[in-house]
């Protein structure tokens, strides 16, 4: 109330007066929506487009999307590459150790059913999503800056409509 007050142009606007009113639900998912920390999982050749839309030119920052480090610090998990039979585990665990709720997006040909290494590659996973549960399938080998980010939208998009009791193990 405090702070609607100093602003007069937008209790002006705020129909009946200076009070808003909504449901702790929409605050959380407008705040996780807006928010989205990723861990990077770029493995081959689609991971420099993932790095390249964290650059200046895309500068994915202005999405609230940040690099993190760490699972634990983590919403998102944008995996970018061919993952591999020995990799599929790492990325299982990964995955384990961030707190629900928690998204993965497969960038790329490779991730999301073994691109070029469909046929005849005995290393090469086809597809993650039998590893972890893909929230979004972003195609493309590699798919473009531009596509990423609409990716990275629609599962704002998708947070924002979801439902607390969504928030189950997945
Ligand atoms: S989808 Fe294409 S660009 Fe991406 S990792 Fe596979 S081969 Fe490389």
């Amino acid at each position: 109330m405090g702070l609607i007050k100093k602003l007069p142009y937008y209790s002006e606007k705020i129909p009946g007066g200076a009070i808003v009113t909504t449901s702790l639900e929409s605050v959380l998912h407008f705040a996780q929506a807006k928010s989205l920390w990723y861990l990077l999982f770029g493995t081959a050749c689609c991971a420099i487009e993932l790095m390249c839309t964290g650059a200046s030119r895309y500068d994915f920052d202005r999405l609230g999307m940040i690099f993190r480090a760490s699972p634990r610090q983590s919403d998102l998990i944008i995996a970018a590459g061919t993952i591999t039979k020995k990799m599929a585990p790492r990325l299982r665990k990964l995955y384990d150790q961030m707190a629900e709720p928690r998204y993965v997006i497969a960038m790329g040909g490779c991730t999301i059913k073994g691109g070029p290494f469909y046929y005849d590659s005995y290393a090469v996973e086809k597809g993650i999503d039998h590893i972890v549960p893909v929230d979004i399938y972003i195609p493309g080998c590699p798919p473009r800056p531009e596509s990423l980010m609409e990716g990275c939208l629609h599962l704002s998009e998708k947070i924002r409509r979801q439902k607390l009791s969504d928030w189950q193990e997945k």
